[in-house]
Order: C-alpha cells, then structure tokens, then sequence
C-alpha cells in the first residue's frame, strides 16, 4: 500500500490542489493521499498574506476531501506545538507505513526551495517525492527536467536517471519523480485577492468548503470598502503581498 502525503497551507484549499492530487494518485496508483495542513508554516510568513487559523483551514480541507474515499486529511501538524516542520511530519508519518515509505507531493516551486527547509537531506531520505510542474506562472517558465527544480545544494544526495525526469537517493533507497500533470491554474493566493475584492470563489474553491471559507470572514473585503476603486485597490495590494 502506497501512501501519499500531501503538505500545504491550504489557505484555503481550492481545486488546483485537489485536482493536482487525484492525478498523482492516478499516476502513481497511490491508495490513498493524506492532506496534512500546516498549523504554523515556516515558510509563508503571515505578513506576506492573511493566513485563517489553523483549525478553519484543516476544516475546509476535510470538508473538502469528504466525498472521496481515496482522499484523508490528518491533523498532526495541529497537534504538534511549534512550527511545522515536514521532516518531522515525514518522520512520524513513515513511523506508520514502515517499513515502506511514504510518497511526499509536491509543486515544482515548493520543491525549488527545499534547501531552505529544516533538515532538507533527511527529508529526502524520509519519502519519496513526486514533484508536479505546476503550471508557468507570472514568466516563469514551465519546469521539463528535474534539475530544473532540484536545489543545487541538495544536488549531490540525488542520482538523476537518463532523461532527466527521475532520480535516486543515493543511500537511503528513495526516488524522486517529476510528473507531468494537467494542472489547474488556480492559486490560493488568487482566491484570496478574489474574497478581497469581494468577487466569486465558485468553481475555484471545492464547493463543499465555498460557504464556510465565506463565512469566516477571514479573507474578506476590509470594512468599508465599497466602488470598484477600493476593490480593485485592496485587489491590488493583495497581489503585492501574494507569493
Ligand atoms: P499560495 O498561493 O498561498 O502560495 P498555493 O496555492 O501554492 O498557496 P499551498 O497550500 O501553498 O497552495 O500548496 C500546497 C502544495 O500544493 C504545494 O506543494 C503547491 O506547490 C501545490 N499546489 C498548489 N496549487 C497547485 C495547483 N494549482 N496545481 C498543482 N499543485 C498545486
């Protein structure tokens, strides 16, 4: 049995990540993906963005996965004081599916910065990591090889393999694999700068989650704003502070 384990913020979940997940399982014919939320991210600074309490992101993301019986959302990183750190969860995680470890899922541009993580040649040799190229973005161009985001640091832990799409810890047995999927071009950072622009969120968001993300209020338009000037002013500014 192959277990995926799916990390992000999910502030707040949206389709891009289910659809992102639903085709790695496919690819990989994983049994089931794990979505683990993060309660305190080291990487995405609350300054940069409005992030939701941990336990309304963890909600949405379970009421979103409910309808497929593939799909779990696990609450360790809630439980666990402190920042969430991956090789802790991955630690833990590979505890239960020992002696086969797990999967990690994860975008190309998070995988891109893996050198900056907490313990990035352990994480490595924790689970094996299914790398997706998300969709270019912004003039960035779209990643064809595994070098393209593998962080130079790391370089000399992996094995690439001929043509440059896969490749191999060099002791600890675990791979890596860039997977070409039909992602979907949707950001939660754009879902953020739609609520505070008070726009629509419908077919963006999972529609099991759409009401509760509203009625948190946790992205919305600052008070008082009203006129497209104010709305496309705070639209904007969200953009800045975005990614
Ligand atoms: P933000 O816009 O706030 O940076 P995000 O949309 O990238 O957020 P995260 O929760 O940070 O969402 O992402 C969790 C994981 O999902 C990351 O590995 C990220 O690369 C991946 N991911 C996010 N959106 C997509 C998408 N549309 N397609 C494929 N993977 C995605």
């Amino acid at each position: 049995m192959t277990l995926g384990v799916f990390g992000g913020t999910f502030n707040p979940v949206h389709l891009g990540h289910l659809r992102a997940a639903e085709e790695v399982a496919e690819l990989l014919g994983l049994e089931h993906v794990l979505f683990v939320p993060s309660a305190d991210p080291p990487h995405k600074s609350q300054a940069d963005a409005v992030l939701a309490p941990a336990r309304e992101r963890y909600a949405w993301v379970e009421a979103a996965v409910a309808d497929n019986a593939r799909f779990a959302v696990d609450p360790l990183e809630l439980e666990r004081a402190g920042p969430s750190y991956s090789v802790d969860t991955l630690g833990e995680i590979g505890r239960r599916t020992a002696p086969a470890k797990p999967v990690f899922v994860i975008g190309d541009e998070a995988f891109a910065e893996l050198a900056t993580w907490r313990e990035p040649r352990r994480v490595l040799g924790l689970a094996h990591f299914a790398v997706m190229a998300r969709p270019p973005s912004k003039g960035r161009p779209p990643t064809t090889s595994l070098a393209g985001c593998l962080p130079d640091a790391l370089a000399d832990e992996i094995e690439l393999e001929p043509g440059g799409l896969a490749g191999r810890h060099r002791d600890a047995g675990t791979w890596i694999r860039l997977l070409e999927i039909a992602a979907l071009d949707v950001s939660a950072t754009e879902v953020r700068r739609r609520l505070r622009a008070g726009r629509s969120v419908r077919y963006l968001v999972p529609e099991a989650a759409r009401e509760a993300i509203l009625a948190s209020g946790v992205y919305a338009p600052p008070t008082g704003a009203g006129g497209d000037a104010s709305v496309e002013a705070a639209a904007e500014a969200e953009g800045e502070r975005g990614q």
